[in-house]
């Protein structure tokens, strides 16, 4: 029988003050536009998340929920996170398997960042995600399904066995969704299954024209299947994989979680399709033949992921802003490293290794002290205290590369704000703990991003943020 599989990416950038708290600005306030609501993730979550969440859909769909949205739905739309989690563990009891899958910790574009980076983003993911979910995952979603193979590399080794990428990612892909076997290239195989990208695009941007779920899975989707050429006895079983933004269904088309709802229950198998899910597929149908990825590319940038880097035409008007404020991140970022790595040589620590283990803290499982006698430092209360702000720095310059910073067209909007905001934060936590100042060469690479809008240099956003911000860090 053949199957279909919908999968949704569920997605909030995280937003707010990152004064404001320690491990997460999940007070966002008030956003103009989101109205009545006081902010978009509100206005989501009731267009979106609570009618797919009460309509049943968790338990139907393939589904990740980016860590950021996940943790501010759990403090602030408890209803509607502890509906998604019931959903998920019915279909677990239902199945054996999950529909869920991980995502890195802070929607990073992994492929520009380094190794040790790429690490603790799926690790801080994969530890997220148990925290929620109670189980380890067995799928990733990438950000922005921007991929290389080291990325792929990391989550393999890390336990993660498929993820999802999109047609023109890859090459190779004649038998549908697959699963196929991607080649590491440092030993090892990862299943990657490949979404159709014509039904893909057409649920994203046209669901409101297409006349209804059961005429599309009738005209569409049953007819799809037959277009695909070889009728061997693979095909036969051939997946269909629809992989999409999870605000498709409510939010950017009012209404059609009930769309996502008929195809799902009954138009999908009325055309003679097992409606399935990822992992659930893969425990039937291991990869049998292999594909090549093409690097650097992901599912909203044609230009090798320059939207995220140096800057494309994705966005209008110059955006070569995008790598000044890129440079400003990795210089930070490297002279937080730098100090973090010294303070901890005295102690004969791996500094990755406690900084990935830091994820404990910030799920609230644990505290510095306890985390550190984990690691077996016997440490006094002004050494923790120190090792404390270093951590937490090195959490919020994690979150500066956030995808959003980069994704849209203007230096002064808020996202970018936002990823400096927390540049800002963990440059005084390193302050706080080694006396060492590391604005001033912050501020002085900020300085050649410049906004198209206003004219504002970084320097200038970094001033403002500043005098805007707490002196308590
Ligand atoms: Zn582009």
């Amino acid at each position: 029988m053949p199957s279909f599989c919908l999968h949704a990416h569920f997605y909030q950038p995280p937003r707010g003050n990152p004064f404001a708290d320690r491990f997460g600005a999940d007070d966002i306030g008030h956003e103009p536009g989101a109205e009545p609501y006081e902010n978009w993730n509100e206005k989501v979550t009731a267009e979106c998340y609570l009618p797919n969440a009460e309509s049943g859909n968790f338990e139907l769909m393939s589904f990740d929920v980016g860590q950021t949205l996940l943790r501010w739905m759990r403090g602030h739309a408890p209803n509607t996170y502890h509906r998604i989690l019931e959903s998920h563990q019915k279909y677990v009891e239902k199945y054996g398997v999950s529909n869920a899958l991980a995502t890195p910790s802070h929607h990073t574009v992994l492929p520009l960042a380094r190794k040790r980076d790429k690490v603790a983003q799926v690790k801080w993911g994969m530890a997220g995600f148990q925290n929620a979910y109670g189980r380890m995952p067995a799928g990733m979603w990438i950000p922005e399904m921007a991929v290389d193979l080291e990325t792929l590399q990391i989550m393999h080794d890390l336990g993660i066995q498929y993820t999802i990428l999109s047609e023109g990612q890859v090459e190779g892909a004649s038998d549908g969704a697959g699963p196929y076997w991607v080649k590491l290239p440092n030993g090892g195989q990862i299943a990657v299954y490949v979404r159709d990208d014509m039904l893909s695009s057409q649920l994203a941007f046209s669901i409101q024209t297409l006349g209804g779920a059961g005429k599309w899975a009738r005209y569409t989707l049953a007819a799809r299947r037959k277009d695909t050429g070889r009728l061997d006895a693979r095909a036969v079983h051939r997946l269909t994989l629809v992989a999409v933004e999870g605000e498709t269904f409510g939010h950017h088309h009012p209404g059609e979680e009930h769309f996502l709802h008929w195809l799902l229950s009954y138009e999908a198998a009325s055309v003679g399709q097992l409606v399935t899910t990822l992992e659930r597929n893969l425990r039937e149908n291991p990869p049998l033949s292999e594909i090549e990825i093409k690097e650097y590319t992901s599912w909203s940038c044609p230009h090798g992921l320059g939207r995220f880097a140096a800057g494309c035409d994705c966005t209008s008007g110059p955006s070569n802003w995008k790598g000044a404020l890129r440079r400003a991140f990795d210089n930070l970022a490297n002279n937080i490293d730098d100090l973090y790595v010294t303070e901890l040589e005295e102690f004969g620590l791996d500094p990755w290794q406690l900084r990935n283990d830091y994820v404990r803290v910030t799920l609230g499982q644990m505290d510095v002290s306890h985390l550190l006698s984990d690691h077996e430092v016997i440490a006094d209360e002004e050494t923790t205290g120190r090792f404390a702000a270093l951590l937490a720095a090195s959490y919020f310059r994690q979150r500066m590369y956030t995808s959003t910073a980069f994704k849209f067209e203007d230096l002064s909007r808020s996202e970018p704000r936002y990823a400096i905001a927390n540049g800002l934060r963990a440059a005084l936590l390193v302050q706080e703990a080694t006396g060492a100042d590391l604005l001033p060469a912050f501020r002085r690479d900020l300085a050649q991003a410049v906004s198209n809008r206003t004219q504002q240099t970084g320097a200038e956003l970094l001033d403002e943020i500043r005098a805007q911000a707490p002196d308590a860090n």
